[in-house]
């Protein structure tokens, strides 16, 4: 049968819902195309070489028919290698039991993929790289074997056959991972940088994250997103768990697997203590509220001081949240196999409520880990004094310095070596004067006289200023140092 445009109607009732109706029953095609052009680990990319795809950024999900599976086919070059975790049904020929199972399956086609795998217990754990390799393939095999060994001895079981790593190897710089249940996608670059190790730790790191999020927010998911609805925003309160959780997590298990070493892994800790008390936004907003607000602007840096990282802030409290465990005899890695029995595997959302449940149980301090909550995770209270405490329990000393950095250190002013001001210490007297975005053209410390005279350009003008020094030093920076007996710090920190 043939239809004319009158036999049916369709119109856009929101940003992205569209509705259809006909007249008279029967099988209407919907044809459309999709701007292929985004390479990150959530978008999806189309060239001679490859076909990069993540359905959930071009494929209906059509409001009445959710439960329905759905069949995929992709015209390809007979020679292509084809990563995803959709079960193949023929040749380039796939399906998937349903919207939320399809979105949830990247997929990507090339005939230049690289192959390899490892097994661990039943599963079998696929590589797939696209792009450049510039370092030894048998050593990343049996680095990623020892983090999927240790994540799944910690969870206790691992209940897919299957799982894929698609790894986008680029040329430029990039670094970004999406989970997904039964694969991840991983873009980054530069590919030959590689050979480096302080970037394989990269490489490595988002890699251990993403498989921790098999357990954590693949199947461990907030009430929020079970299921994920995509024809609404999402407000969820629990990126402590989803984000800082697995940022902890995943760096543990490369301690614990060997992957790090001691120093390298206080390396990690430090920077992430740098970038949490070089910004100021964890005055304003506590973990749960930044959480909540993360649809608005996402991961981009927004409004200056106004929001804490779900990832830093999150994967500090953790740090926080493991050692007042291990204090009580328990650890984190212990309420999160908890957190997989019974929401996990019942299938069951959690809020944030059920984590500091467990944190309690695991604690048997109910006063001490709900006041830990009130104080950092719902509050704004500054982590640093506690941070201190817990560390030097452990024989781990934070050094503060102020050295080399006149601007930064005694006036609060963060520039870039092209003279653009990038931050203002909230407390220092240049915050009430500068704005960020303002370039520096000239500076003179006159330190005889105690201040500075600037010459800026904000807007197209020139504009003198003079700024005193304060009393008060800024931007600290932090070092770890481990005072004595490091075996004895590295046992308490992989629960030994
Ligand atoms: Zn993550």
């Amino acid at each position: 049968m043939k239809f004319q445009e009158e036999d049916f109607l369709w119109r856009k009732s929101s940003k992205d819902l569209w509705e259809f109706q006909t007249k008279s029953q029967g099988i209407y095609e919907v044809h459309y195309e999709y701007y292929c052009s985004k390479m990150d680990a959530g978008g999806c990319w189309s060239d001679d070489r490859q076909l990069y795809l993540n359905f959930s950024n071009f494929i209906f999900d059509i409001q009445e028919r959710k439960s329905e599976q759905i069949q995929i086919r992709i015209e390809l070059e007979k020679n292509c290698y084809v990563a995803t975790s959709l079960p193949e049904l023929s040749q380039h020929f796939w399906e998937a039991e349903n919207f939320q199972h399809l979105m949830d399956s990247p997929l990507l086609a090339s005939p230049d993929l690289k192959y390899d795998s490892y097994k661990v217990g039943n599963s079998t754990f696929h590589l797939w790289f696209n792009g450049e390799i510039h370092f030894d393939l048998a050593d990343l095999k049996s680095t990623f074997k020892a983090f999927t060994k240790n994540q799944i001895e910690a969870y206790g079981d691992f209940s897919s056959k299957d799982y894929h790593f698609i790894i986008q190897l680029l040329p430029y710089r990039h670094y970004h991972g999406v989970e997904h249940r039964d694969s991840t996608v991983i873009t980054f670059g530069p590919a030959e940088s590689l050979k480096d190790k302080t970037q394989m730790d990269e490489l490595v790191g988002v890699s251990s994250h993403e498989l921790y999020h098999y357990w954590n927010v693949c199947r461990i998911r907030p009430k929020g997103i079970l299921p994920y609805d995509l024809s609404k925003e999402v407000y969820l309160e629990e990126g402590l768990v989803m984000e800082g959780v697995t940022t902890y997590m995943g760096d543990h298990y490369l301690l614990k697997s060997g992957y790090f070493n001691l120093e390298e892994y206080l390396l990690i800790l430090q920077k992430q203590i740098q970038k949490e008390f070089d910004s100021f936004g964890w005055q304003h907003q506590s973990i749960v509220q930044s959480s909540f607000d993360l649809w608005l602007d996402g991961y981009k840096a927004g409004i200056p001081e106004k929001k804490v990282s779900i990832y830093n802030r999150g994967a500090l409290i953790s740090l926080c949240l493991d050692l007042i465990l291990t204090s009580f005899e328990s650890s984190l890695e212990k309420v999160m196999k908890d957190m997989w029995i019974q929401f996990g595997k019942a299938e069951i959302g959690y809020c944030l409520k059920d984590f500091e449940k467990l944190v309690i149980l695991h604690s048997r301090d109910k006063a001490f880990i709900k006041s830990f909550f009130q104080n950092f995770v719902y509050g704004e209270k500054d982590l640093l004094p506690l941070l201190k405490n817990l560390l030097a329990d452990i024989n781990i000393e934070i050094l503060e310095n102020f050295e080399n950095n006149d601007l930064l250190h005694f006036f609060g002013i963060r520039k870039e070596d092209s003279g653009i001001i990038t931050q203002l210490h909230p407390d220092s007297e240049a915050y009430t004067i500068l704005m960020k975005n303002d370039r520096i053209l000239e500076y003179v410390d006159n330190t005889t006289a105690d201040q500075v005279n600037l010459k800026i350009e904000r807007l197209g003008k020139i504009i003198n200023i003079n700024i005193i020094k304060s009393q008060k030093m800024f931007f600290p920076k932090f070092t770890l140092l481990t005072k004595k007996n490091p075996k004895s710090t590295l046992s308490v920190l992989i629960g030994k």
